[in-house]
């Protein structure tokens, strides 16, 4: 009766990894809530979810996501990074090898030197006359194409970026089936297959296979999981962030964003600019413009204190979140102050990295499997917050539950 040997619920960083891996040797069907779009339309693929019922009472943090072919890596501003190393080798999960596949698939590396903008290189050079060490962000950027227009974030207008399309679309070129605008609601067991129930384009879609993997990513998974009887424990972070910034008497170029960091044990601080900046410092009566500001980003290890409902987000900072925050303001605003700044304001606390919501040791086993047998694979299986870009875990993660896949059978 059924047709896939694997439907791949999600097409974003993990499940267009898994689909890369399993395509060439089985029938893959990827279902995808959102649009086929372009890289350079990406921008329109944003879900910016608000993370409380009620927001006067307990303040809002905004979560992003994207919704589209590719996922949120459409987004994302090609930082590459290893995470979770020792997290998961904890949990008999050891990600060398695929860490290394992904790296060479995309190219990784440290943006070179000529590539680096003026803000970049004046923070790097402040926060080092402060005693601490910089390092160059590793990117998933062909640099021959890039403009270092800042706005990887919107998609690609210059297809620089390197995104899970490339897995997508390698996939296909093996067989996979692909079919955009299919919304997944619920997992049935059925005899030895599974049914996913979904609505594809407004109409009822129920699809059979012998397997499933659900990718969808944190927000959206724990609504499947829920739905299809498995409950999900109240795990939530997201990798809160804010900016701070000011305006400087110096006239920057757009530059690549994030193009460095400075790590600490549970927080990093890298340069970045936000256009909400600008505003604030309206607020204040001070007029700027996007090439007088200068900003830094403050990303912490969030504890894993939050819920995803059927219709809402919970989630809200803890004291210890606080804290993390101050420390890396604190510093961050030492380094700005060198840089020349002399009113700093902030943006709200932000989310970009949510996970936790399905983890490893709680909802799926070390296999990524779920007790009614299909797997899951994407940023909900993580056991805490990275507190630094996770998406090249996350794709290995995609091609290890892949390789234990093929290694099996
Ligand atoms: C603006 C921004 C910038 C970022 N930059 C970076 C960066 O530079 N480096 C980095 O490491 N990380 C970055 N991230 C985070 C990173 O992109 C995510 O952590 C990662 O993509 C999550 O992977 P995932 O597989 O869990 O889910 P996703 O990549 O979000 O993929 C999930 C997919 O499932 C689909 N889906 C959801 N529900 C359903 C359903 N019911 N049926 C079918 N399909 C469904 C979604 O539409 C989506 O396409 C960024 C995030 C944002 C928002």
């Amino acid at each position: 009766m059924e047709k896939y040997d694997y439907v791949i619920i999600g097409s974003g960083a993990s499940g267009a990894a898994a689909a890369e891996k399993l395509s060439k040797d089985y029938k893959v069907l990827i279902l995808e809530k959102g649009d086929y779009l372009q890289l350079k339309d990406a921008h329109k693929s944003y879900v910016r979810a608000s993370s409380a019922k009620d927001f006067d009472k307990h303040g809002r943090i905004e979560i992003l996501s994207g919704t589209g072919v590719g996922g949120t890596t459409l987004l994302a501003i090609a930082n590459g990074v290893r995470t979770h190393e020792k997290e998961l080798k904890n949990f008999g999960i050891d990600l060398k090898n695929e860490f290394q596949e992904v790296e060479k698939d995309f190219d990784i590396k440290p943006i070179p030197d000529n590539m680096l903008g003026g803000r970049t290189k004046l923070i790097i050079e402040k926060a080092r006359e402060l005693g601490y060490n910089p390092k160059i962000m590793p990117k998933m950027i062909n640099f021959k194409k890039c403009k270092a227009c800042g706005k990887c974030n919107m998609g690609c207008a210059f297809q620089a970026k390197k995104t899970s399309l490339y897995y997508i679309e390698k996939s296909i070129s093996m067989g996979a089936d692909l079919k955009a605008n299919f919304e997944a609601i619920k997992i049935e067991k059925s005899g030895n297959q599974f049914l996913v129930k979904g609505m594809e384009k407004g109409r009822q879609n129920d699809i059979y296979s012998k397997n499933v993997i659900l990718s969808a990513g944190a927000l959206d998974t724990p609504k499947i999981l829920n739905n299809s009887g498995i409950k999900t424990p109240r795990n939530l972070f997201v990798d809160l962030f804010v900016t701070i910034g000011g305006k400087t008497e110096n006239s920057f170029r757009d530059e690549i964003q994030m193009a460095a960091y400075i790590p600490f044990n549970d927080f990093i601080i890298s340069p970045y600019y936000s256009e909400r900046i600008i505003k604030l410092l309206k607020d204040m009566g001070i007029e700027s413009k996007r090439e007088n500001i200068i900003g830094i980003m403050i990303k912490i290890k969030d504890d894993s204190y939050g819920y995803v409902d059927k219709n809402y987000i919970e989630k809200s900072c803890t004291g210890r979140d606080v804290q993390k925050i101050s420390n890396g303001v604190a510093i961050a605003s030492k380094i700005l102050s060198e840089c020349g700044v002399d009113k700093i304001v902030s943006t709200e606390a932000i989310g970009a990295h949510p996970g936790g919501t399905a983890p490893i040791g709680i909802t799926v086993d070390s296999n990524f499997k779920t007790e009614m047998g299909f797997y899951v694979c994407d940023a909900s299986i993580l056991p805490e917050a990275p507190g630094s870009p996770p998406l090249l875990s996350l794709m290995a993660l995609g091609k290890k539950l892949g390789n234990n896949i093929l290694n099996s059978t």
